[in-house]
């Protein structure tokens, strides 16, 4: 098992330590040696044992690169970053879920071997593990070790239910994620499993949460603030503020993926934060989103048009950054608006908003929020 990434990263070349923060950034010549001495299955040079020795406190002088290391080529496509929704399906029903339908459905694993392949040669470095919940997939180990040892940094979001499944937190504690981002939908079990509609989802949270916490995985919470749970911010913030856990809040609801607007009602109206200027995102050019069947969309808003990753291979990445272009383009009631500039909500977002009918203060500067929304 490997215990570095070298790799190509956008204009740069980096080294990157699978669990650890930080990394080291190579110049064009120091890559190209170590990429030499990994395919002559040479040991690695003393300036490397150095650096990892000062970045990492650990010693690696001496060990043949090829057992500590996997170096990754250069891509011509340049994509860094991905996310993969392994499937749709989750244990939980939560009353603000983007979801939707939820269903049941993803990739047989030699299509999603081909899957994990195809990203690791479209470039792609950052790979975040989502579902619906990942880990309740049954291929959610093959997926996440295969990805591992292909040489990416692995990012999780689940709701934590599963983290203290034996085989997972073994999986995890071994072959270190870079992070794994917990969803918290309440500091009790009533609010807990009234928002997701489950009896002991708070009990299990709480188990999964324990166990990977004492297990010392990189956690991160993500406090979830509907109408269910709004009085309980403050005992959600010491639960992670006990444990030492760095949480933020998520607090603006939006429609289903297929634009419904039955996730709007759950708004907290206390809580719905304006959002910040969209000044433009790299989606579609540097990241993508690939959801259960393997089609690609510039990210988990904007899902179509799409490309099918297991029809067309890595080529078919060349069109996303057109779709991307035409998608984030204002149009419809957009076109030509004077508050564009200051504008916090993406075009995909506007449309799935609009498909869902949502009154406009839930996404569009035209509208004082609290007073429609509430309404
Ligand atoms: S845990 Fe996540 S995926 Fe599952 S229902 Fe809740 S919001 Fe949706
Ligand atoms: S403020 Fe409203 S109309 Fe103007 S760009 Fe944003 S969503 Fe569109």
């Amino acid at each position: 098992m490997h215990e570095l990434i070298i790799t190509p990263f956008l204009d740069d070349y980096v080294v990157l330590c699978p669990g650890n923060h930080g990394g080291l950034r190579l110049p064009l010549h120091q890559y190209r040696e170590l990429v030499q001495v990994a395919a002559d299955g040479g040991r690695c040079p003393p300036w490397l044992a150095d650096a990892v020795r000062q970045g990492w406190q650990f010693d690696i002088s001496g060990r043949p690169l090829n057992e500590l290391a996997v170096v990754r080529d250069e891509s011509p496509h340049g994509y860094v970053r991905a996310t993969y929704e392994l499937n749709l399906g989750c244990n939980y029903d939560c009353e603000h879920c983007y979801l939707g339908l939820k269903r049941f459905e993803g990739l047989a694993w030699p299509e999603r071997e081909r899957l994990l392949y195809i990203l690791r040669d479209a470039g792609v470095v950052w790979l975040q593990l989502t579902g619906g919940e990942p880990m309740i997939d049954k291929l959610f180990l093959d997926v996440y070790g295969t990805a591992y040892e292909l040489g990416m940094m692995l990012t999780i979001l689940t709701n934590g239910s599963r983290l203290a499944n034996p085989k997972i937190l073994e999986l995890l504690t071994t072959h270190r994620p870079h992070e794994i981002t917990i969803s918290v939908y309440g500091a009790t079990e009533a609010s807990y499993d009234g928002l997701t509609r489950r009896r002991g989802a708070f009990k299990a949270f709480s188990r999964g949460l324990a166990s990977a916490h004492e297990a010392g995985l990189p956690l991160k919470l993500s406090l979830i603030i509907t109408k269910t749970n709004a009085h309980e911010v403050e005992q959600m913030q010491a639960m992670g503020d006990a444990l030492g856990i760095p949480h933020h809040l998520y607090v603006n609801m939006s429609p289903t993926i297929y634009g419904g607007a039955e996730t709007l009602p759950s708004q907290s109206v206390e809580y719905l934060r304006k959002r910040k200027p969209f000044t433009g995102c790299n989606a579609g050019h540097t990241f993508f989103h690939v959801d259960p069947h393997g089609m690609a969309s510039i990210c988990k808003i904007g899902r179509d048009p799409n490309i099918s990753l297991i029809e067309e291979g890595v080529d078919g990445l060349v069109r996303l950054g057109e779709i991307a272009d035409s998608l984030l383009l204002r149009q419809g009631g957009c076109t030509g608006c004077g508050l564009q500039g200051t504008c916090g909500t993406c075009m995909p977002l506007v449309q799935l908003y609009r498909k869902a009918k949502a009154p406009l203060a839930a996404y569009c500067q035209h509208r004082e929020p609290r007073e429609e929304v509430a309404g």
